[in-house]
């Protein structure tokens, strides 16, 4: 099997779980506990908060471990708004993924904000004339993913930060996708907020991490015990929060070769758009994460392409099935000018440095064969 999904979770790598196993089976004391095995506890979440922080560049205190990229968008977007009266208005853009949109949506419905949610080019980009003209006195918070899930686009972040903190808005980056491809110093992209979901980057499902700069208040959205400085209550994940600084570190060597995988994905794209004369490529070519191809093949089904290839022993998926259960064409290729009918016929390609040349050559091979064998009336 070839693994071409990295976007929508990794597997655990070796390291990682070598790292948390003593933490399950031995070292596993609760590090609110006063007793030895709390304070092995306590010691080892320490160690992983100030791993993330070295790779974030900020203190360990503004480091919250969450359950994934979901909470930890929740708690920025919701927790700086509640807490931060300057005003009741948030920039976002149409492409966020739904932990972003919802939390807005949220805030909206229950608490009286005004969100604006700005279209994007049909590239996938925020336009930065756009976004400052979005930008109010009353603006609390702009909330911008640092890449896209679906299509890869990357943002210009640290100009978007520029011009939120230049009325007084606080910035929030849905980072999800960036570990292992693009740089997460926090002061480099100007942001006072960024999340991450450990899945995403070889830790297990359910934990994540959100940077949450010191200067900011938040407002909690999980209340009782007062763990996390009081931002985020329960009985921390040790075992994942190691996990998630062990998996962190290798991403961070992996992105120093972040090129040699864009080179790759070039390849990739070049081959499918050279023998597939349907296939155009999604999202845009220059600012791209390093591990991302996606694609619509207008005149198929991007379900039908999923499950041919799958067939062939290549796993990726379709554009149409992001959101859990939904058969809605992907509100993300809508907004970059997509038509219904085409966006339906999306499938998106992405993985790590993990796969080599050889393979990703037979994907593009595949691809052009399961096209032809929709196209001939095989599964359409
Ligand atoms: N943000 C982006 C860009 C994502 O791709 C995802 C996951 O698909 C999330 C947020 C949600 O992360 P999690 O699955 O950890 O809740």
């Amino acid at each position: 099997m070839i693994y071409l999904d990295s976007a929508a979770t990794t597997s655990v790598r070796r390291e990682v779980l070598e790292a948390m196993w003593p933490l399950l089976i031995a070292e596993y004391g609760n590090p609110s506990s006063h007793n030895e095995a709390g304070v092995s506890a306590a010691a080892a979440l320490a160690e992983a908060r100030s791993r993330v922080a070295a790779v974030f560049g900020c203190r360990p205190s503004e480091v919250v471990f969450t359950s994934g990229g979901t909470e930890g968008a929740n708690l920025a977007v919701i927790g700086i708004a509640l807490a931060n009266p300057r005003g009741r208005h948030i920039v976002t853009s149409a492409i966020e993924h739904p932990a972003v949109l919802e939390s807005c949506a949220y805030l909206e419905r229950f608490h009286g904000f005004e969100i604006t949610r700005l279209a994007v080019d049909g590239d996938g980009l925020v336009g930065l004339p756009e976004f400052s003209a979005a930008l109010r006195a009353d603006t609390t918070l702009a909330s911008v993913m640092y890449a896209n899930n679906e299509i890869g686009t990357v943002q210009p972040i640290s100009s978007l930060a520029l011009a939120a903190h230049a009325v007084g808005a606080a910035v929030h980056t849905d980072a999800v996708q960036a570990p292992g491809s693009l740089p997460l110093q926090v002061s480099a992209l100007g942001v006072d907020a960024l999340s991450i979901s450990g899945h995403k980057f070889g830790a297990p499902k359910g934990i994540g991490a959100v940077f949450l700069a010191s200067r900011i208040a938040v407002e909690p959205l999980v209340h009782g015990g007062g763990q996390e400085r009081g931002r985020r209550s329960g009985t921390e994940n040790v075992a994942g929060a190691v996990g998630l600084a062990v998996a962190l570190e290798l991403a961070e060597l992996s992105r120093a070769r972040a090129a040699s995988l864009a080179e790759a994905r070039d390849g990739l794209i070049r081959d499918i758009l050279a023998a597939v004369p349907s296939a155009r490529l999604t999202g845009s070519a220059g600012s791209r994460l390093a591990g991302n191809a996606s694609f619509t093949f207008a005149g198929t089904s991007g379900e039908s392409i999923v499950l041919e290839l799958e067939r062939r022993g290549i796993v990726c998926s379709s554009g149409s099935a992001c959101a859990a259960g939904s058969d809605e064409p992907s509100a993300v290729l809508l907004a970059v000018g997509i038509s219904p009918e085409v966006a339906q016929t999306a499938v998106r390609f992405s993985f790590t440095e993990a796969l080599g040349a050889e393979e990703l050559g037979r994907v593009a091979r595949e691809v052009t064969l399961a096209v032809a064998a929709i196209g001939a009336g095989g599964t359409n």
